[in-house]
């Protein structure tokens, strides 16, 4: 059984880890069903640093990768009584943390808009407009 880690342990485990979840923003994303959204989706994906994933859920993400600046250098925060809620509630646990589940967070992860067409073409959608 899974011990929960103590707010010590896990500063050490954070410390490790690089702060891999103060360095993007993830926002939901409707999932894309039509030509519009699948070229919205390519669209992004033109964009240095902008990735999209699908979670075990089947929910659609844009992330984007910037660190937060209120990460300091060693990898402390530097607002840690005022950081928002959502960074409270990460990391408490081995399910919402990304580096300690033990599956990645993602189904399907798409970096640039080539994979993501490859991916498209495989799954038979038609994405395509007609010229
Ligand atoms: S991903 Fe997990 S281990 Fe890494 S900084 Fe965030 S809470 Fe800490
Ligand atoms: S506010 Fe603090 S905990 Fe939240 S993302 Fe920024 S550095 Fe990380």
């Amino acid at each position: 059984m899974k011990t929960k880690r103590t707010k010590k342990d896990m500063s050490r485990v954070c410390e490790e880890c690089g702060s891999r979840c103060c360095r993007y923003v993830a926002v939901e994303i409707d999932r894309p069903t039509c030509k519009r959204d699948y070229d919205h989706i390519r669209w992004y994906l033109l964009h240095g640093n902008i990735h999209v994933f699908v979670d075990h859920e089947n929910d659609w993400f844009l992330e984007m990768e910037s660190d937060c600046v209120a990460l300091g250098p060693d990898g402390q925060c530097l607002n840690y009584e005022n950081r928002p809620r959502i960074c409270r509630q990460y990391g408490d646990d081995h399910q919402t943390c990304e580096y300690l589940a033990e599956e990645e967070p993602f189904i399907e992860r798409f970096s640039n808009a080539a994979d993501y067409e490859t991916w498209l073409d495989k799954k038979k959608i038609q994405w395509r407009w007609k010229k």
